[in-house]
């Protein structure tokens, strides 16, 4: 049997030799890969490592889930979190009755023991993404955060996506995953209390000792939380599992359901939630 060129040699020396190989053809790659210009519409800047964009739109994407797309606020992602209710109340009983039976079922796979949360100093640098996400999900379980809340603002921001997005196309899905995690893990997650104490001079007071004079001492307590950074790709992962929920819950093409307005019109209940957003100031009139 004929020997790979990768596998000559004592046992030891393979990875080695394949490693160093692969670390000089990757820098190369990178190197032709930099000369070209970032993929950002008039970014002049050049490519980073192998990435089709520069350093800053590649690190807005890692973090946002696209180059360039401006984020929901909190008032926009409201309405259509109302809108999810609206549509739902004009529901028969039983279809609602689906919904929560399988949004319950979602939530039930969804969580994870509460003792798999790992303290911020176990998110360390090797852990894989999975590992990270199962972390988080334990996490979200432990602050008793209910993942059919998740998966509603996921659908929310779908929605909001639908109406709003002017990222790249090709971002699309992974923006709406990472900003779905993005909502549901503000102030929560990897987290630990620390009480931190600290003695300074008060440069107000001048005290008299036997010594001579000094500042009198005073002692600050305070707490801290030390908190894991959760990485973009880890937030795209868990989102797009609470999306697929809401799927699978609420149905596909959920925005594209026909509602009738008060005055017998009808419309999708996207055009509809649009209509809300106008009446709110959130988005110019047609
Ligand atoms: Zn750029």
């Amino acid at each position: 049997m004929p020997v790979a060129d990768h596998a000559r040699g004592r046992p030891v020396a393979w990875f080695t030799q394949d490693r160093s190989g692969r670390k000089h053809k990757l820098r190369a790659a990178k190197a032709v890969n930099e000369t070209g210009k970032c993929a950002v519409a008039r970014c002049e800047d050049h490519r980073a490592g192998l990435s089709s964009l520069c350093r800053k739109h590649a690190d807005r994407l890692k973090d946002i889930g696209d180059p360039v797309a401006r984020v929901p606020t909190r008032n926009e992602i409201v309405i259509f979190e109302k809108a999810i209710d609206l549509y739902l109340a004009t529901l028969p009983e039983r279809r609602r009755r689906e919904i929560a039976t399988e949004l319950d079922n979602r939530a039930r796979v969804f969580q994870r023991p509460v003792t798999w949360a790992a303290m911020p100093s176990d998110m360390h640098r090797r852990l894989p993404q999975q590992a990270r996400a199962e972390i988080i999900k334990a996490w979200l379980t432990k602050d008793a955060k209910d993942p059919r809340g998740f998966f509603k603002r996921a659908l929310a921001i779908e929605g909001w996506a639908a109406v709003y997005f002017d990222g790249m196309p090709r971002y699309r899905r992974r923006f709406i995953a990472t900003h779905a995690t993005s909502w549901a893990t503000t102030r929560g997650t990897p987290s630990k209390k620390l009480t931190r104490r600290s003695v300074k001079d008060d440069p107000t007071t001048v005290i008299s000792t036997p010594n001579g004079w000094r500042h009198p001492k005073i002692e600050t307590i305070w707490t801290e939380y030390q908190r894991a950074h959760i990485s973009g790709p880890v937030k795209a992962r868990l989102g797009q599992e609470a999306l697929d929920a809401a799927h699978h819950a609420y149905g596909r093409g959920f925005w594209d359901n026909a509602v009738s307005t008060q005055d017998g019109q009808d419309m999708t209940l996207l055009d509809y939630t649009k209509l809300a957003l106008r009446a709110a100031g959130l988005l110019p009139p047609a």
